[in-house]
């Protein structure tokens, strides 16, 4: 049996429909999740654009994905046929290997990311390993679910190993990944800034959760704050001017990127040795830290802000994401 998926057919191009087809049999250990719904994250437009130059085309893209187990494989044990499930940025890994013993699975040498190489969400049925595919909890409905699968678990890994309630947190970029960090920090107890080149953005990311708002091209008031933050979290698509972002954190603070900007980073090594401060970097988060994430989510009311448009009007909702127009994160209604 066919079903519709929409693919760029090649680099930067529009998305169009086409016809998969369902394969006769799962692998022992997969499921097949008849699509409910699909965030477009950041990382699906580096794809189309293949920036990363890891795209093969035809690409269906989408990897926050949400939807009910239709088929099993014959060992699959955690889930079962009509479950609600989410499957984010990774969709199988060895389970073998030091980092997948230590819930490190994006580690993993063997790590299978939904959408490069193989057909992601932007479909009605989508295939991964059960391993991968999370119960999502009945406070969660779908749509703001669904961007906690990627966004969600991006800055809730470095939030929850590096953010303490008596710290102060900055988020740069209010955009999908960076509304989520307001509501995950601001539920942790920090005392968080956002910081936005969108000035409109305010009032939203204060209801969202943050204390303060600056507007991140303001230099004087970027001045104002030097020495200022204990942890800086850059979500942004673009390469910023790190020794500035440095001269905010305070001294044992943190630069924590997970945006994924192309450049390289060039600061004063005496910022770092002096500050004694730290540059790091994440992507994405293991399985255990995935469950948490959720189960944070549906007690502490993080929701994704979604602006929910059908499949067939993803070119629409594609071109909001690179004009920084969403509002927080697009979702794709596919069921
Ligand atoms: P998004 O929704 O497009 O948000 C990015 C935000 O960055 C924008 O809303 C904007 O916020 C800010 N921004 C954009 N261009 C900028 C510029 N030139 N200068 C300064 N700020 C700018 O994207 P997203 O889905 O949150 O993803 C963000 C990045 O994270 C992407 O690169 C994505 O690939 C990456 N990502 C990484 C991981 C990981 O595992 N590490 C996982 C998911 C995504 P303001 O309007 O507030 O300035
Ligand atoms: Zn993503």
């Amino acid at each position: 049996m066919s079903f519709r998926a929409y693919a760029a057919p090649a680099a930067g191009k529009e998305l169009e429909p086409i016809q998969l087809e369902r394969p006769s049999e799962l692998g022992p250990f997969d499921v097949e999740i008849l699509v409910e719904c699909c965030g477009i994250c950041h990382s699906d437009i580096h794809l189309i654009d293949n920036d990363w130059r890891i795209s093969s085309y035809p690409l269906i893209p989408g990897h926050e994905v949400v939807g009910k187990i239709v088929r099993k494989g014959a060992l699959v044990q955690n889930v079962k046929e009509g479950d609600r499930v989410g499957v984010g940025w990774q969709c199988a890994s060895c389970l073998a290997c030091e980092w997948c013993e230590r819930g490190e699975e994006p580690a993993c040498d063997h790590h299978v990311a939904t959408c490069v190489g193989r057909p992601g969400g932007y479909a009605e049925y989508l295939i991964a390993d059960s391993r991968f595919a999370f119960p999502i909890p009945e406070a969660l409905p779908s749509e703001s679910a669904a961007p906690l699968l990627c966004g969600g678990i991006t800055v809730f890994t470095p939030l929850s190993r590096f953010a303490s309630p008596s710290d102060r947190v900055g988020v740069i970029g209010i955009g999908g990944l960076g509304h989520l960090a307001l509501q995950f920090a601001r539920a942790m107890g920090c005392e968080v800034t956002a910081f936005s080149t969108s000035p409109s953005k305010e009032a939203e990311a204060k209801r969202l959760g943050a204390h303060h708002f600056v507007v991140s091209t303001d230099e004087k008031a970027m001045k104002a704050l030097a020495n200022s933050f204990d942890l800086i979290l850059s979500t942004v698509t673009a390469d910023l001017n790190w020794p500035m972002w440095l001269s905010l954190v305070r001294k044992h603070g943190r630069l924590q990127l997970v945006g994924a900007s192309p450049g390289n980073i060039s600061v004063p090594v005496m910022q770092l040795v002096g500050g004694q401060k730290t540059i790091s970097g994440t992507i994405i988060g293991g399985r255990a830290g995935i469950r948490k994430m959720l189960a944070f989510a549906a007690r502490h009311g993080v929701r994704a802000q979604a602006e929910v448009l059908p499949l067939d009007r993803v070119n629409e909702a594609v071109a909001r994401v690179r004009a920084n127009q969403a509002r927080y994160r697009m979702v794709l209604k596919v069921q």
